[in-house]
């Protein structure tokens, strides 16, 4: 069993890097990745898990795309974290979330919730602030009943008080990716844009982009959905593969290496996409 898709506290997980290592050996993972939101700043401390641990340690990220006018997430596998192009694009893309998290307290203040940043920054352990610190304050506050209600009610996408990132192309990213020695897939297709939608031809596009896996095996996924996104992967040539999106606490019921109806990560998915690193 593998798990390419997983979070720590260094973006909107809630377990350290070195807890994420040793529960994926307890687990008995031949591999997990480390793939936090738009920062490689979790994966020092992953990767110097290396010798106490069986599980291969995959580094990752998860960048945060705009394609087709809605919110895609591109995960990076294999990269270089400490390669000089990739940190510095990370860098300022931090630097960008940071304004978009300082409009969102305003779009939140403007609708008449009085949040504050501060209250946001103190629910996240590190300075990688994400929506689902967000919710948390607004369930502290009283504002939403749930996190779900408060994504469904102010910050999900497309909601009233949502402020999108920046544009980042999906081929942009990849780039930086395959110049860091990674291979770039796309995140869980099928939680991005509504079950409805046609693929066949976005994810051709992806795929010239240079994305060469698809993430076909995700939690969230019925069983037909999975079925069709490992057939698609295959008609394009492109690797199927996937993750938990484990993110602790933050999201229960969630474990590491299980996709929909409780299917694994097939293990052959590493070595097909390890044969097409930059
Ligand atoms: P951000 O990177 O700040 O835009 O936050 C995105 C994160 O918020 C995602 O990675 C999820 O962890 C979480 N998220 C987004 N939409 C939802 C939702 N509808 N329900 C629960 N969590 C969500
Ligand atoms: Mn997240
Ligand atoms: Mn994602
Ligand atoms: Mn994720």
């Amino acid at each position: 069993m593998i798990d390419l898709h997983t979070h720590s506290l260094f973006s909107d997980g809630t377990d350290s890097p070195e807890a994420l290592a040793l529960a994926a050996q307890e687990a008995g993972l031949a591999a997990l990745a480390l793939t936090d939101h738009d920062t490689l700043e979790g994966l020092d401390r992953f990767l110097a898990m290396q010798p106490r641990v069986d599980t291969r340690l995959v580094p990752g990220i998860e960048l945060s795309c705009t394609f087709l006018g809605r919110p895609l997430h591109v995960l990076g596998l294999f990269v270089d974290h400490r390669n000089p192009d990739l940190v510095r694009e990370v860098v300022r893309l931090r630097r960008l979330r940071l304004e978009r998290n300082r409009a969102m307290v305003g779009q939140l203040q403007a609708a008449g919730v009085p949040i504050t940043w501060e209250e946001v920054v103190a629910l996240a352990p590190t300075d990688q602030v994400s929506r689902t610190h967000f919710a948390a304050a607004l369930v502290r506050r009283g504002a939403a009943g749930s996190p779900q209600d408060a994504f469904k009610r102010y910050i999900g996408d497309g909601s009233p008080c949502f402020v999108p990132f920046p544009y980042l192309a999906p081929g942009t990213a990849a780039g930086w990716i395959r110049a860091a020695g990674g291979v770039a897939a796309v995140a869980h297709p099928g939680r991005s844009f509504p079950r409805t939608f046609h693929w066949d031809q976005a994810m051709a596009d992806l795929r010239d982009q240079g994305l060469q896996g698809l993430e076909a095996y995700y939690p969230d996924y019925g069983p037909l959905e999975q079925a069709t996104f490992v057939r698609l992967a295959r008609s394009l040539d492109m690797v199927p593969c996937g993750g938990s999106d484990y993110h602790g606490a933050h999201k229960p019921g969630v474990a590491l290496g299980v996709g929909s109806g409780g299917l694994e990560v097939p293990d052959q998915a590493l070595e097909q996409l390890l044969a097409r690193r930059g």
